[in-house]
């Protein structure tokens, strides 16, 4: 047992000397890792399984996408049982010979480039929020939102910030600043970052991240989105699960999920934004109390829509609707129809939207759960999230099937 014991520290340590051995990288790490440059066909990483951590898992980079296979670890180590190894050294030896069956044959270790997007930017802790206005360069406009024009900038003439501000005659100036000091309670990696605000002078600004690709919905649809295959639609519908994960932790309803309000930036990092309309809720539940609130009709939940019941349920319901603007790359919901004509179809029981040509089976599953009619029916976020990871993790770790079709890969339950 002790000379067992040995040997697997050993095999351990030459391991973790490997420059392919990524222990705790995330699928999703290794997806943006793998996909951002110098990394090319067959630049490769080895990770301990999410699903399970006894067991590895080879991700490899393959024409502009990211194949993941599953490493067995049965006494010896194997992902086709007819070559088993002794060590993960001799496995990456065999398959950078020849690809054995893989998709393609092990190159160069990943090399991880990721630098910090906001690197240099004011590091604002609790109470110092307000950014010197005059620190602000205010460039090119961005586009324009609920409460006015979002500017590029530069901070200290060096590092970049998206800038939104307040249109000065704008009446919402308390909503703006509660915005503001929402957004200051919330950090997680997949919501917008909040930089501090400068609210001591009008016009009101919020400095946020800046993230180079826009939205979603116009990345998707004109943007180097365009490009984005399977698997890395699935990474950026799971990052997405993963931040409305954390709001509903929060007991936050963003009451506004949409591609529209999904930024992206390097690597298909994405970040949910605008909490315009998000709500603190004391329940589980909140009801706007004026009637005036903007409700996006295609986005959102019957409950929501006829009964102003706003919850992370009714935000499961719009996250279902995203999905299908993601994976149609961008296509308006329930494409020629009218608002009225959405409205009795939300009410009917079945799925509101049929299922688009680009879209694999597990994946409008999904969607399906996220729109019954009952909202405690529906899944929470945390549990979508562990689906749309199982689609990918294992989803595509076949190795019988490596050569087949990508597409259908990629979705294999
Ligand atoms: P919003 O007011 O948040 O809805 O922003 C309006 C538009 O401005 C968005 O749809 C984006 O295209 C752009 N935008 C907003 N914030 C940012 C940001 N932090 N980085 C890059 N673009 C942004």
């Amino acid at each position: 047992m002790w000379g067992y014991e040995v040997a697997e520290n050993f095999l351990f340590m030459q391991v973790t000397f490997c420059r392919w051995y990524y222990g705790d990288a995330t699928r999703r790490e290794a997806e943006n890792w793998l996909l951002s440059t110098p990394n090319n066909d067959g630049s490769f990483l080895i990770r301990k399984s999410q699903l399970d951590y006894e067991q590895y898992a080879l991700s490899i980079h393959f024409r502009d996408d990211v194949r993941h296979y599953r490493i067995v670890k049965k006494g010896d180590l194997f992902i086709n049982p007819s070559h088993r190894f002794g060590s993960l050294l001799e496995l990456v030896e065999f398959y950078q010979e020849a690809a054995n069956g893989l998709v393609v044959k092990l190159a160069s270790p990943c090399i991880n480039v990721q630098v910090p997007q906001t690197s240099g930017v004011p590091q604002v802790v609790a109470d110092e929020w307000e950014i010197e206005r005059n620190f602000l360069e205010l460039g090119e406009v961005l586009g324009e939102g609920n409460f006015g024009k979002v500017y590029k900038a530069l901070w200290k003439g060096k590092v970049e910030v998206a800038v939104k501000t307040l249109k000065t005659d704008n009446m919402d100036k308390a909503e703006f600043l509660t915005e503001a000091q929402r957004m200051k309670e919330i950090r997680h990696h997949n919501l917008v970052r909040l930089y501090g605000v400068c609210t001591r002078n009008q016009p009101f600004y919020i400095v946020t991240e800046y993230l180079c690709n826009g939205n979603l919905k116009v990345y998707l649809s004109e943007g180097a989105g365009k490009e984005c295959g399977q698997v890395t639609l699935t990474n950026i519908s799971t990052q997405i699960a993963e931040g409305m994960t954390y709001l509903e932790e929060k007991k936050y309803v963003h009451r506004d999920l949409a591609a529209r309000n999904i930024l992206v930036g390097r690597n298909n990092e994405c970040r949910i934004a605008d909490f315009g309309l998000s709500r603190l809720t004391q329940d589980d539940e909140y009801s706007p109390k004026g009637s005036g609130a903007k409700i996006p009709t295609r986005w959102t939940a019957p409950e929501a829509l006829f009964n102003h019941k706003f919850s992370s349920k009714s935000d499961v319901w719009s996250f279902g609707i995203l999905l299908h603007e993601i994976i149609s790359k961008g296509e308006i919901p329930y494409p020629g129809m009218t608002k009225d004509e959405v409205k009795k179809v939300i009410r009917g029981p079945g799925p509101p939207m049929r299922q688009h040509p680009n879209c694999p089976d597990r994946f409008y599953e999904i969607m399906q759960m996220c729109w019954r009619q009952d909202p405690k029916e529906r899944p929470t976020f945390y549990q979508l999230q562990c689906d749309l990871d199982q689609i990918t993790d294992y989803g595509q770790v076949s190795y019988e099937n490596a050569d087949a079709d990508r597409t259908n890969q990629a979705f294999q339950p």
